[in-house]
């Protein structure tokens, strides 16, 4: 751990040389001793300081200098560390100015000068300047740190990248942390772009990407083998189960994950549903145990690189990295997901998980139990998420942008929700803005046809206006719906005419025979975590099956 820093300057050299001597002897130990000959030059010394993530334990400085006085420097400099100790040299002549001081720069002590011997009128003020720093201050933290600010979409990014990632790091808010701004305009040359990150050993990356940051802080980014038995695409929960069950049979598996291990449901503050966890189990923490079971099994797991293309014309697959790596494999597994389609309506972004929920109407449930809920989407998924919710919620409104509920939506469903009296349906109506303080409060609706709009309080709404699978880079290479999700099985002769071999598609395998597909980003997958592990699980065992043929 690198020492803290004690400060000293003063324009007079016989005296900086004094004070220089004198620290030295007694502090070289422990603290690093910096000394400067003018305020300005103390004041650069001190952001340099800062800028290396480094801390200044105690400020002393000469009240007599001409260009910028003891306690002008000191004001400035408690800026930049303001629980670093402030002790001002003076003459006698200064003792009104010593005494200002303790009010104007909180000063903690004052000295005379001369203070031989040192032992008797130096050290002991400063001791216990430095005991006192010692009990207080915190400590500097050794490792990776981020320096943003709380609303830039970057800085949440990099952090929901590191966390994800199992990496520890400190956050510091450069809005309100005049240290932190510091260390980080000075680490980035003032770039304005945000995040700056500094490693423990002061490596500095300027709103770096996922990839780069990655290889930097140490995450498995790289194949370590051109060729494996399955290659699974994704490391969402159907992906880890691949991982796990791939590796444990004793195939030579590589998962490749853009984000994070985890997927979706990584993202989920508590899976409550999952078998054998009956106070439920943090997203986080499911991924971390998969994880860990993967690798201990043997699976490669390959965080931080995304796949861009994969080519199943030869007798091997390619999937190609976005860095233009190749790897080859005998089977693949699809298990890339999906992501729910996100609206930009003010205030949407802001309280996400805090009021504002896309699709995880199950999961909040029991949060919401007799209490008023909103519904935004026409579709089928919302009008079931809507029946649902009228069992445990006091009152259900289902905001419809279109003229009449039945244009998207089952028959079944809109004589359903008519007949149920809790359910309200606000049709030819949208959401402009959600406004509250730390979770949703008010919600404001438009109608579409008159411009209208009205305040309603709220606590919570359920998004469901669609989902997007994660399926771009397979475009042309299996069978998928309009939407973009994977024909498996008997999906693929029903909807795809490119089946060419004489057997049916094994359960789980797409038009490509020895490509499966696994959980959300399948059609007709039921977008659960378990359905995506029991996915992720079977599939592997109709790659044997398909292994066995070829
Ligand atoms: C907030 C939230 C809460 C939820 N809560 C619950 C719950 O309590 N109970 C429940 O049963 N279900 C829950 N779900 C649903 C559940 O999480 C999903 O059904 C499940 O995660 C699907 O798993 P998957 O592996 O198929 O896909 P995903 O979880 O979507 O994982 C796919 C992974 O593939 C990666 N990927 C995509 N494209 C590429 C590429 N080109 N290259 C490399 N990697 C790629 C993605 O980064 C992602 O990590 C929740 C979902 C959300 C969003």
């Amino acid at each position: 751990m690198s020492r803290p820093v004690i400060l000293a300057v003063d324009d007079d050299p016989q005296v900086l040389a004094a004070v220089t001597r004198d620290l030295r002897t007694k502090y070289a130990e422990h603290y690093q001793i910096v000394t400067a000959s003018s305020g300005a030059e103390a004041l650069d010394a001190a952001t340099e300081i800062a800028s290396r993530g480094r801390t200044v334990a105690l400020l002393l400085a000469d009240q007599r200098m001409p260009s910028m006085t003891g306690t002008e420097f000191l004001l400035e400099a408690q800026i930049v560390f303001p629980e670093a100790k402030r002790i001002l040299l003076t003459a006698y002549a200064d003792t009104d100015a010593a005494i200002q001081a303790i009010n104007d720069v909180g000063l903690d002590q004052y000295l005379m000068k001369p203070w031989t011997p040192p032992e008797d009128k130096l050290y002991p003020v400063l001791d216990d300047a430095l005991d006192d720093w010692e009990a207080n201050a915190e400590k500097p933290f050794e490792g990776v740190r981020v320096f943003g600010t709380t609303w830039s979409p970057t800085t949440f990014e990099i952090k929901a990248f590191l966390a994800r990632n199992e990496v520890p790091y400190l956050f510091i808010d450069i809005d309100r942390d005049v240290a932190g701004a510091a260390t980080a305009a000075a680490a980035s040359e003032g770039s304005p772009q945000l995040p700056i990150v500094l490693l423990e050993d002061n490596t500095v990356f300027v709103a770096p990407t996922k990839s780069t940051l990655a290889e930097a802080v140490g995450i498995h980014t790289a194949a370590e083998s051109p060729f494996y038995d399955l290659i699974i695409i994704g490391g969402g929960p159907a992906g880890l189960a691949g991982a796990v069950y791939g590796a444990s049979e004793g195939l030579a598996t590589a998962m490749i994950e853009r984000e994070a291990p985890g997927g979706q449901a990584g993202t989920s503050s508590r899976i409550e549903n999952y078998l054998g966890f009956p106070k439920g189990i943090s997203g986080s923490d499911l991924a971390r145990r998969a994880t860990a079971q993967a690798t201990r099994l043997g699976a490669e797991l390959i965080t931080a690189a995304e796949v861009a293309a994969v080519d199943t014309t030869g007798p091997l697959k390619k999937v190609t990295l976005k860095d233009e790596t190749t790897l080859n494999c005998r089977s693949l597994i699809i298990a890339s997901g999906m992501t729910a389609k996100r609206l930009s309506v003010p205030g949407y972004e802001q309280f996400e998980g805090a009021g504002v929920y896309y699709g995880a109407a199950a999961t909040e449930a029991a949060t919401y139990k007799d209490r008023p809920v909103y519904v935004i989407g026409g579709a089928n998924s919302a009008g079931q998420a809507a029946v649902m919710f009228s069992k445990t919620s006091s009152r259900v409104t289902m905001i419809v942008r279109a003229g009449d509920l039945g244009q998207k939506m089952s028959a079944y469903l809109v004589d359903q929700i008519g007949s149920i009296d809790n359910i309200e349906v606000l049709t030819s109506t949208s959401v402009v803005e959600v406004t509250g303080t730390d979770r949703v409060e008010t919600i404001v609706l438009e109608d579409r046809e008159s411009g209208e709009r009205e305040t309603r309080e709220a606590s919570a709404l359920f998004i469901f206006v669609g989902a997007e699978p994660h399926s771009d880079f397979l475009v042309g290479t299996v069978g998928m719906s309009a939407k973009g999700f994977i024909y498996t099985g008997s999906d693929v002769r029903a909807f795809t005419d490119t089946w060419t071999l004489d057997r049916d598609p094994l359960p789980l395998e797409t038009s490509v025979p020895g490509v499966f597909a696994a959980g959300d980003v399948r059609e007709g997958a039921v977008r659960r975590v378990a359905s995506a592990v029991g996915e992720g699980s079977i599939a592997v065992s109709f790659v044997h099956r398909y292994l066995d043929t070829v």
